[in-house]
């Protein structure tokens, strides 16, 4: 039978929600959000954690809890799913693409050095297919330009950097529990941080600008104006919030989450076995002092064998925006920042040499197997 990522645990909290009559988490903080909350900050290092419905909505929060202003441009890999890029639009802000490391389509240091202007104020990190990306070069360029950085950890559940957890290392992180990922509620993504300023405006910015803060923090009291009492929306905010039937399934995914690493690791030994010297194709992409813990493994072939299909640019909105020379919400683009092909030429380059092999913990290591040897028998006839 096939392994079954979702069982009697979830069904339980589910039922235990369904019967109380509260589906949402409301203020509260000691439902099942709001434990999925603590356990996820104590499994992953970081004081402040704030659930919310999708990884693009806790994107779209990481930016916010940043405090920055329109125009203000934060550097983004250009190879990446959209979802890391659009919202940086739709705070108002620039993305400026930043060209990364061919071998791994990872954001490269000197790809962000490039692109500082005046206006930068950020660097979006994505751990992208699961290998932690060069964090000391990283962090010393975002110091020495005073950037704040925002890990993208949607790929990324428990990969090290130097022996400490991706995602306990920028300003703030963000994460995806969308159904292909390492956990999943279907849809949801979650927010964390250290900052008890970025942990506010992240709420404030996923819960309608309304201060139920978490963690014991003292929120303001609105004031009555012209003896009418206000609702106190405390700042511009979306309804992002995770509802509890989400919350309820998280909190048993997180306890079953150690299981489905070892899963996805048993997976990517198997791809290794079968691709150990085979022709044409180069595994093993992680960079030194990292252990990876993958969401697909990528492997390097030969151009234009590769398959690569998500930088951002060369996306149909972002050549409107080249057109128009101005953002969707009406930003108008700097003369130095560029969405033509040919901006990042490593990630165009690198994306007909990448592909990339399921490691989903719903499979089985004989499943991966079959993929990894029909790609080393199409790589064997190509060459
Ligand atoms: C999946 C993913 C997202 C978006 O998450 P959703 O939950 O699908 O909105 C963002 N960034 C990366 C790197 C992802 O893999």
């Amino acid at each position: 039978m096939a392994y079954r990522c979702y069982g009697e645990e979830e069904a339980a909290n589910l039922r235990q929600v369904i019967e109380s009559g509260e589906l949402w988490r409301g203020f509260g903080h000691d439902n099942f959000t709001g434990q999925f909350e603590q356990g996820f900050g104590k499994w992953l290092g970081r004081k402040y954690v704030l659930g919310v419905c999708s990884g693009s909505c806790a994107e779209e929060t990481a930016v916010a809890a940043l405090g920055l202003e329109p125009g203000d441009e934060v550097i983004c890999p250009a190879s990446a799913p959209i979802f890391v890029s659009f919202p940086v639009v739709s705070i108002g802000c620039i993305p400026v693409f930043a060209d990364v490391d061919p071998r791994t389509l990872i954001i490269s240091p000197e790809g962000i050095e490039a692109r500082i202007s005046e206006r930068t104020r950020a660097v979006m990190v994505v751990h992208l297919w699961g290998m932690p990306a060069p964090m000391d070069e990283i962090m010393a360029v975002a110091k020495k330009h005073n950037l704040k950085v925002l890990e993208d950890c949607a790929q990324a559940f428990g990969p090290t950097y130097r022996g400490k957890k991706v995602g306990t290392i920028g300003d703030v992180v963000c994460y995806s529990l969308q159904q292909s990922k390492h956990m999943s509620s279907g849809e949801g993504g979650i927010f964390a941080t250290d900052d008890p300023e970025m942990y506010k405006r992240a709420l404030l910015f996923a819960n309608g600008g309304m201060p139920w803060y978490g963690y014991g923090l003292e929120a303001p009291k609105p004031e009555p104006l012209g003896g009418v009492n206000t609702r106190g929306h405390f700042s511009f905010g979306h309804n992002y919030r995770m509802s509890e039937l989400q919350g309820a399934v998280c909190l048993a995914q997180l306890a079953k989450l150690p299981e489905f690493n070892k899963r996805r690791e048993a997976i990517a030994e198997a791809i290794e076995e079968e691709l150990e010297g085979a022709p044409g194709i180069e595994i093993k992409l992680a960079y030194p002092h990292t252990e990876p813990n993958y969401w697909v493994y990528p492997v390097r072939v030969p151009a234009p064998l590769g398959h690569y299909g998500e930088i951002n640019y060369l996306e149909v909105e972002f050549q409107k925006m080249q057109r128009e020379r101005r953002t969707s919400m009406g930003i108008p683009l700097p003369d130095y920042v560029s969405y033509e092909p040919g901006t990042c030429p490593n990630a165009e380059a690198g994306a007909k040499q990448m592909r990339g092999i399921g490691t989903h913990h719903s499979r089985e290591p004989d499943d991966a197997r079959k993929d990894a040897r029909a790609l080393r028998e199409e790589i064997e006839k190509a060459l």
